[in-house]
C-alpha cells in the first residue's frame, strides 16, 4: 500500500481508451490492407471514408485533408476568396479558424458571439461590407451556429461556410452539421468527436466547382501526376486514417448520444448549485457536446482547485482571437468584443467523453460543489473583515 492508494484515479479532460477498444480490430485489419497494397495517402480507405462521411452528413462531396486549418484555407482559395476580400468570423473560436482565413490571403473580420457562445447573426450584419466575401459559421462545442440566420444577415451574394470541427454529427432542424453551408471545413484531430490517429480533416460541399478544385489544390494543383492546373499545396488524408475514420463514423452517433446522456447528468448534478451557468442547447439544434462547458465565479481560481483534486477541467479558449499576441496587427483593443471577453473569464470545461462514467462525474461535481463553497466562505470572511 502506498497513499496513492487512498487517492482517486485522476479524471482526465479526454479519455479515448473506450474508443480505441471498440475499433481496435477493425482497425488492426485495415492496417494490414494499407500495408499490403501500399496505398498510404488517399487511396481506396479514404475514398471509403469520403462516401461514407458525404453520405452521412448529407452531402455531395467530401475531400480529405490534412488538417481542420488546411480544410478551412482549401475552401476559401476554392471559392477565390483571397487578398482584399473579407471574411468574418466569431472572435472566440480555437484560432485555426482565423489562421486560414489569413493563409488564403484574405482579411480576418471578427464579431462577437451570443450567451450561447455561437456567433451573433446581428453583429455579421453590422459587419457585412462592400468587401464581404465569406462568412464562417463556427459550430462551436458541438451545437450548431443558427445558419439560416447567418444567410439571412450575411446577404445573397456572401460564401456561408461551416468550420464544424466540434461538431461532427451535429443537427439544425434535422440537417447535419456541413450540409447547410457552401462549404465546410473540419478536423480529425484525435480529440475531437470524430478522431483520427493522428492529423486529418475534410472539406464538405456540395459544389462541384469547389470540391473541383479542391480536389486539385489539396495534391499540388492537380490530380494527374505531373499536371498541375494551380500552385497548390499537400495537404492529403492518409489511408491509414481513413481506416480510423471509417470504424469510428460508423460508431459516431452513439457515441454522440453517450456524450448528450453525459451532458445531462451533469446539467442534473449541477442544478442545485446557481453560481454555475450550465450549457443551453439553442432550439433546433440537436448537441454532440464535443465540450460541456459551464460558466463559475472565479474561474482560475476553480479550475486550480480542480487539478490539485485530479480533475482535469479546462478553458476553451481563456484568451479570445483579437487579444492573442499574434493577432496584434488586427488593432483591436480590450472592449471589442465584450461578450467573448467576458465569456472567456468565466468559461470552464468539465471532462466529457463516450465512456465518462457516473461516478467519475460525481467526483467532478462534488471537488466543484467543495471549490465553490471554499470561494464563498473566503469571500464571506473578506466581508466581514
Ligand atoms: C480543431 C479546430 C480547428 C482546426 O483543426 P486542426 O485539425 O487542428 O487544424 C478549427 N476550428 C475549430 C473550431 C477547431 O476546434
Amino acid at each position: 500500500m502506498t497513499h496513492l492508494d487512498h487517492l482517486p484515479l485522476p479524471v482526465p479532460l479526454v479519455d479515448l481508451g473506450f474508443q480505441h477498444a471498440a475499433i481496435n480490430d477493425e482497425v488492426h485489419a485495415g492496417f494490414d490492407r494499407v500495408m499490403n497494397n501500399g496505398s498510404f495517402i488517399l487511396g481506396p480507405e479514404v475514398e471509403r471514408f469520403e462516401g461514407a462521411f458525404a453520405a452521412y452528413c448529407g452531402v455531395e462531396h467530401v475531400l480529405g485533408v490534412a488538417n481542420g486549418t488546411d480544410a478551412l484555407e482549401l475552401v476559401l482559395r476554392a471559392a477565390r476568396i483571397g487578398v482584399g476580400d473579407e471574411v468574418i468570423l466569431p472572435a472566440n473560436t480555437f484560432v485555426a479558424t482565423a489562421e486560414a482565413v489569413l493563409r488564403a490571403g484574405a482579411v480576418v473580420k471578427l464579431v462577437d458571439c451570443d450567451e450561447d457562445f455561437l456567433i451573433d447573426p446581428e453583429a455579421v450584419r453590422s459587419s457585412v461590407s462592400v468587401h464581404t466575401r465569406a462568412v464562417i459559421g463556427v459550430h462551436l462545442y458541438g451545437q450548431m451556429a443558427p445558419m439560416e440566420l447567418l444567410r439571412e444577415a450575411s446577404g445573397p451574394d456572401a460564401f456561408l461556410v461551416e468550420d464544424l470541427a466540434q461538431a461532427q454529427g451535429a443537427t439544425r432542424f434535422g440537417a447535419r452539421a456541413g450540409s447547410l453551408g457552401d462549404a465546410g471545413g473540419t478536423s480529425f484531430y484525435p480529440g475531437k468527436n470524430l478522431g483520427a490517429y493522428g492529423d486529418g480533416g475534410a472539406v464538405l460541399t456540395n459544389s462541384d466547382l469547389v470540391a473541383d478544385m479542391v480536389r486539385a489544390l489539396r495534391n499540388h494543383g492537380g490530380t494527374n501526376r505531373y499536371e498541375h492546373r494551380f500552385a497548390g499545396l499537400n495537404s492529403r488524408l492518409d489511408g491509414l486514417q481513413g481506416v480510423v475514420l471509417s470504424a469510428k463514423l460508423a460508431r459516431l452517433d452513439g457515441w454522440n448520444q453517450l456524450r448528450r446522456d453525459a451532458a445531462r447528468y451533469y446539467d442534473e448534478l449541477l442544478v442545485d448549485l446557481p453560481e454555475v451557468v450550465i450549457p443551453r442547447v439553442v432550439e433546433g439544434n440537436e448537441h454532440v457536446f464535443h465540450l460541456y462547458v459551464v460558466r463559475v465565479p472565479h474561474r482560475d481560481r476553480i479550475v486550480e482547485h480542480l487539478t490539485k483534486q485530479g480533475i482535469s477541467a479546462s478553458v476553451h479558449y481563456p484568451v479570445p482571437v483579437h487579444l492573442q499576441p499574434g493577432f496584434a496587427d488586427l488593432g483591436l483593443p480590450r472592449g471589442s468584443f465584450p461578450l467573448a471577453e467576458h465569456l472567456s473569464d468565466e468559461i470552464m470545461s468539465l471532462p466529457i467523453y463516450p465512456g465518462i462514467t457516473t461516478e467519475q462525474q460525481d467526483r467532478i461535481v462534488t471537488a466543484l460543489r467543495n471549490a465553490l463553497s471554499l470561494h464563498r466562505q473566503r469571500a464571506a470572511l473578506r466581508a466581514v473583515g
